[in-house]
């Protein structure tokens, strides 16, 4: 499963939560918002690419990605209501993920937990998934449902979100999920079909270009059947866009750190979870970036 930081002023939160019940980790998150407003429980922080350096100072071209952290934090945390969780869909490091770097993204995402809101990360290629389990171990809310991937449930008030591990090997380009991932999560999907599924991953569906997700076909084939999923998120590319394959909506996330293509924006997406959909936020760092605010309406397809 990804690394799940629970709230900390909510301990009780992964205590209550978590189940193995099926034989897979589902983290309840339902219990989060708990006492507080309950518009919390539909509202979800997404992070992509956060490429923390073990250094404060290090940057990539002009941006210093510690203070981009710390920026989407100060966003993050000004929401109203707070979200539920945070999910960082992979690239947590710079490079080649070195425990330096993780332990500097553990300081980094201590306000966030502190402020009562869990977290839960992904790999991306960037990443090194020893050193990642070998830093933050500690902090891991149950032993790894498949033994060489982070995989896990995170149930919804609205829905129920799929966190997979895409990273085939650090520093490669292109990611694959494998097909004892798909296997599971075939089976996952199924036995979570009672609300709209939302599947994260690092990688993007390969149409052209950009080395992406090498066993795409192989993940569309299990979710295009399963009609209660309704989107695929991913980060990778460091491009805000959605689009859709076939009826299922495509969102890529923008980068915390630094955008590949100048002019492009670094920030983040504030989630509203409706009833029938999703309302997404563009966070961007820069609030006078003309994407700044922008708003996309998810309508799910029929179930
Ligand atoms: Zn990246």
């Amino acid at each position: 499963m990804p690394l799940h930081l629970p709230a900390v002023s909510r301990r009780t939160f992964l205590a209550g939560s978590l189940a193995a019940g099926a034989g897979w980790i589902v983290l309840d998150s339902r219990d989060a918002a708990r006492g507080d407003d309950a518009e919390r429980n539909h509202r979800w922080a997404l992070f992509s690419d956060t490429h923390i350096n073990a250094d404060s100072a290090a940057r990539q071209g002009t941006t210093n990605m510690f203070q981009n952290f710390q920026q989407a934090t100060r966003d993050l945390l000004a929401s109203r209501p707070l979200p539920a969780g945070m999910i960082l869909s992979g690239d947590c490091a710079h490079r080649d993920g070195q425990v330096g770097d993780y332990a500097q993204l553990r300081q980094l995402l201590q306000p966030i937990t502190a402020g009562g809101v869990p977290c839960h990360l992904l790999l991306g290629n960037h990443d090194h998934r020893q050193r990642f389990r070998a830093e933050l171990a500690g902090q891991l809310a149950a032993p790894p449902l498949l033994a060489d991937k982070h995989v896990a449930v995170v149930r919804a008030e609205r829905a129920n979100w799929f966190l997979l591990d895409s990273l085939r090997e650090t520093s490669e380009t292109a990611g694959a999920l494998g097909e004892k991932q798909i296997a599971w999560l075939a089976e996952a999907l199924d036995a979570h079909a009672d609300k709209p599924a939302i599947i994260v991953g690092h990688h993007h569906p390969v149409i052209a270009g950009v080395p992406g997700l090498a066993d795409t076909d192989a993940l569309f084939e299990v979710l295009a059947p399963r009609k209660h999923v309704k989107a695929y998120l991913f980060g990778h590319t460091h491009y805000w866009k959605v689009y859709k394959r076939g009826d299922i909506h495509l969102v890529n996330l923008p980068p915390v750190a630094y955008p590949f293509q100048e002019r492009a924006p670094s920030g983040w997406v504030r989630v509203e979870l409706l009833p029938e959909g999703a309302r997404l936020e563009l966070v961007s760092l820069d609030d006078r970036h003309p994407a700044h605010g922008q708003v996309v309406e998810l309508s799910w397809r029929a179930a």
